[in-house]
């Protein structure tokens, strides 16, 4: 069934112009079909009951539980080309909550700390059409760009930076969760496709996180992020 983010109103969807557009000149609904509409305060089972004008109304509230137990947000640095997309789009699949991108010292890409870009706008639009895909609750926040410096400062209860130095040996994601519970935030900071300088890994320990490895392989930026969030996503379900 399709599923669409809207308001809510007189037991009406207000869907955008584009999914609107979308539900009828590309899905083809028909009168008296069913979608699915997701509204802040959760998921409402809706029927179409005219086309021109669109008139959806709700029928149900669904009772489901798609999100992680634990807010989850994955930090990294501004890549090249499409895989900050890729990022968005497969992390959103596995419950991010939150993506931050930042800029630290071997960043390749040229962005200010706050821009709000295209490449910013279309990350979010990723996050919107791949949480409606995966029939999320809530659409992930694609935070403005940030300088690595503000981003190790921030509070959470478990930080966790993926350390390319540690790879074959040192602390696993799986150790690192050990004895934490869900609810709990959690923030996992992936280095540039150039790594981090030692500098940056030793202000990182010193700002509480638990430096940690993804294996005995080095990986790609954007592999490290979706394997990092997928490791954190399976530990996150089972609590
Ligand atoms: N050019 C660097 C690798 C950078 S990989 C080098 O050759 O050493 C990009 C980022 O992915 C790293 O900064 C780190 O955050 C993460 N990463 C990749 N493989 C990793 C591993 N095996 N363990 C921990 N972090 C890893």
């Amino acid at each position: 069934m399709q599923r669409y983010f809207a308001d809510i109103e007189d037991h009406r969807a207000i869907l955008s112009k584009e999914d609107a557009h979308h539900l009828r000149d590309v899905v083809r609904i028909r009168v008296s079909e069913e979608v699915e509409i997701v509204a802040q305060d959760g998921a409402y089972l809706c029927r179409v009951s005219s086309l021109n004008p669109l008139v959806i109304e709700e029928i149900a509230k669904i009772a489901e539980k798609r999100e992680l137990e634990n807010p989850l947000t994955i930090a990294w640095s501004l890549l090249k080309g499409e895989n900050n997309d890729w990022i968005v789009m497969k992390g959103t699949e596995l419950g991010v909550t939150t993506f931050l991108p930042f800029l630290s010292k071997r960043t390749i890409l040229k962005a200010q700390a706050g821009e709000e870009d295209n490449r910013l706008l279309r990350m979010r639009k990723i996050a919107k059409e791949s949480s409606q895909q995966c029939r999320r609750e809530k659409i992930p926040e694609v935070a403005a760009y940030r300088k690595y410096t503000d981003v190790i400062d921030d509070s959470y209860d478990v930080k966790l930076f993926a350390y390319e130095e540690l790879t074959g040996h040192g602390l696993s994601i799986p150790e690192a969760l050990k004895g934490h519970k869900a609810g709990e935030s959690i923030l996992l900071v992936i280095g540039p496709e150039g790594g981090f300088t030692p500098e940056e890994a030793e202000s990182a320990k010193q700002n509480g996180f638990a430096l940690v490895s993804l294996g005995r392989r080095i990986l790609r930026a954007e592999t490290a992020a979706v394997y990092g969030a997928s490791l954190i996503s399976a530990w996150s379900e089972e609590q």
